[in-house]
């Protein structure tokens, strides 16, 4: 069972309390592909700009990421630079440099029209429903978005809603999609746009989950240090998703278990600079750090 992905391949120049770091891999495709790849076979529909370093790409395939979905255009790729506060929840964005993601329109090699898992990452709502246009077959789609979609393309975000089954968002793009500050109200109304599930990213505080007849909460795994929260967000989808595929199981155990596990990835994400600790974790770190939250959120014995 494999989980197609499309999102930003990117280059990332961060600034945090501890450090910064110019140029380095990233963009919700790289996060998310990397994370999922713990668990199921992934495949990466994204576009690259002809200063994407031949590295980068190795590592995708080192860890069996499939890279026939990447396009490499004239051009640049897509540059990020964004800035963390001393509160490490907040964070500016300094540049964006659209380069090659802008006009570009994703294009499924035939083998991946059977997806089954899906991820739209965080990119144009236009060109997530191109790939949801793409896709012969289906099992379960799972989108992100960011507040710049939610003020510029509602309407066609709210397309892409209608055709989903689950939303991972931020606390604050969920008040400002909803309209409700109350984050319990504005996942209900969510819930009304199309979504079966919708999860919340709180950050430091964890996730919640709503669908219509559960919900489900979460704390995020307690680290002494966080060094770069860069791509929690997509790592945390990458977890979630690719343990979902991996386990086949959609009951509301089985989601709540790759929630869990979606915040264990994260956590290991977020302990270096871009995707380093991503590419030295390992799937028994993992799990074993998946049983200590086991144990941090036992209240039952
Ligand atoms: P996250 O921290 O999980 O929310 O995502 C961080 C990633 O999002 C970074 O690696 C950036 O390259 C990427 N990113 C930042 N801004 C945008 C944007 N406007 N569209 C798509 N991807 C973005």
């Amino acid at each position: 069972m494999s989980v197609l992905v499309v999102g930003t391949v990117a280059f990332d120049s961060i600034e945090t309390p501890f450090g910064s770091a110019e140029r380095i891999l990233g963009g919700s495709a790289s996060y998310f592909a990397l994370a999922a790849s713990f668990f199921t076979p992934v495949r990466i529909v994204g576009v690259i700009g002809q200063d994407f370093p031949e590295e980068h790409l190795d590592l995708f395939s080192q860890r069996g990421i499939d890279l026939e979905g990447i396009k490499r255009e004239r051009g640049d790729t897509f540059h990020w630079r964004g800035r963390y506060h001393e509160d490490i929840n907040v964070r500016d964005t300094l540049e964006l440099h659209l380069n090659v993601l802008s006009g570009f329109v994703p294009q499924l090699p035939d083998r991946y029209r059977d997806a089954e898992y899906v991820f739209l990452g965080n990119i144009d709502p236009v060109m997530q429903m191109e790939v949801l246009n793409q896709i012969r077959r289906m099992r379960l789609v799972v989108c992100d978005t960011m507040d710049h979609w939610i003020r510029e393309s509602s309407t066609e975000l709210s397309k892409v809603l209608q055709r989903i089954e689950m939303l991972v968002i931020n606390d604050s793009e969920a008040r400002l999609l909803s309209g409700y500050n109350n984050i319990v109200r504005a996942a209900r109304a969510i819930l009304k746009m199309g979504p079966k599930v919708v999860l919340i990213k709180r950050g430091e505080y964890g996730v919640l989950q709503f669908s219509d007849s559960s919900v489900f909460a979460t704390p995020a795994y307690p680290l002494e240090e966080v060094f770069d929260p860069t791509g929690a967000g997509d790592s945390f989808a990458g977890g979630f998703l690719g343990q979902l595929a991996r386990s086949g199981d959609q009951s509301q155990r089985g989601i709540r278990r790759a929630i869990v596990y979606g915040c264990v990835v994260a956590s290991f994400t977020v302990e270096d600079f871009g995707v380093k600790r991503l590419t030295t974790a390992s799937l028994p770190e993992i799990e074993e750090r998946y049983q200590r939250f086991v144990q941090l959120t036992d209240f039952h014995t």
